[in-house]
């Protein structure tokens, strides 16, 4: 499995970042919708959302 390697450009969503505080916010988790790659349109430019990169959203 993924061993090791707290890597620092890992991208999580605003909902999963606060659901690793702890057990206590760990329900956000269930609110995250960021499981992909999505263009979002700011300020008339298309920017690249990356999909929340959480352990939530992996394996089956
Ligand atoms: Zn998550
Ligand atoms: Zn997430």
């Amino acid at each position: 499995m993924n061993q090791g390697a707290t890597e620092a450009d890992v991208t999580l969503s605003a909902e999963c970042t606060v659901a690793e505080f702890g057990p206590e916010s760990a329900d956000l988790h269930a609110y995250c919708r960021q499981t992909k790659d999505a263009p979002l349109i700011h300020g008339g430019r298309i920017l690249l959302v990356r999909r929340c990169r959480c352990a939530c959203h992996q394996g089956k």
